[in-house]
């Protein structure tokens, strides 16, 4: 028995123990019906993927993010082909709290790959190869997006035991952002989530776009966007995967004053 005593702790400092005990596990209370946890995971928010490699026009966005205090998160595809400057503009913006996560190493399309390639190939090639050039510049990605949306419940099974979340597509036929049901995340731990596309070349207004936002506030959802490019002009009818400025602010402008939660891919639970 004496030697128990040992492994437990001493009295005086149990109460401390029991607090901390208390707060760290037992976070999650129920208002509404609804389930919080003290990052505010329950609330309704918004998720915004920026993908490919734009990284110098990432950078540029800064400031306009932190003025919504806005958090995001950068999908990066073609990581081994980035410079030094864009591996540093990277790390500022891990910085400012957004997530960088994965793309693919060359942004393959999954089903065409495996129609040729067995799935032990589509990961070396590029999932394992993408998450190791991430790792020796000291990125660990949890989440991952697919390149054209394209994946399987077979890529989906491989990639789960990489990733904590994989984001997938609506496709491009949908009629309103508010419909598009699969993009909003109800908190019910789906580690598959699907995102709609906000560039200026989608044949979606910006007032549909904040439509979704109020939709995701009112049924307390997290709508999931991605988009590209971020560019301060303005293009009408683009054929490119670019947003601008004066959409994706009023898009930020939209979500903070509306009390909507940043959440990063990764947070979501
Ligand atoms: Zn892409």
């Amino acid at each position: 028995m004496e030697g128990l005593k040992h492994l437990l702790p001493d009295p005086k400092y149990l109460g401390v123990i029991l607090i901390i005990v208390f707060v760290t596990s037992v976070t999650v209370f129920s208002v509404n019906g609804s389930l919080f946890d003290i990052n505010g995971n329950g609330k309704p928010g918004v998720v915004i993927t920026f993908d490919d490699n734009y990284v110098s026009d990432w950078y540029a966005i800064r400031d306009m993010l932190k003025k919504y205090d806005a958090k995001v998160t950068f999908m990066v595809s073609g990581f081994d082909d980035l410079n030094t400057s864009d591996i540093e503009k990277l790390k500022d913006l891990r910085k400012d709290g957004h997530e960088i996560g994965c793309h693919g190493l060359d942004h393959v399309h999954a089903d065409c790959y495996l129609a040729n390639n067995t799935i032990e190939e589509y990961l070396d090639a590029e999932i394992l190869s993408a998450i190791g050039a991430m790792n020796k510049k000291g990125f660990f990605p949890r989440s991952f997006a697919y390149p054209y949306g394209s994946h399987s419940s077979q890529t989906d099974a491989a990639l789960l035991k990489y990733f904590k979340r994989l984001r997938v597509t609506t496709g491009s036929n949908i009629d309103n952002i508010k419909d598009a049901n699969e993009a909003y995340y109800k908190f019910n731990g789906d580690r598959v989530v699907a995102s709609v596309c906000i560039d200026d070349s989608e044949d979606i207004t910006t007032e549909e776009i904040l439509e979704g936002l109020q939709r995701a506030k009112e049924h307390n959802e997290t709508v999931i966007f991605f988009t590209h490019q971020p560019i301060n002009y303005t293009v009408d009818n683009s054929t490119e995967k670019v947003i601008s400025y004066e959409r994706l602010e009023a898009v930020l402008k939209y979500a903070h004053d509306n009390n909507l939660t940043f959440y990063r891919m990764s947070d979501l639970y």
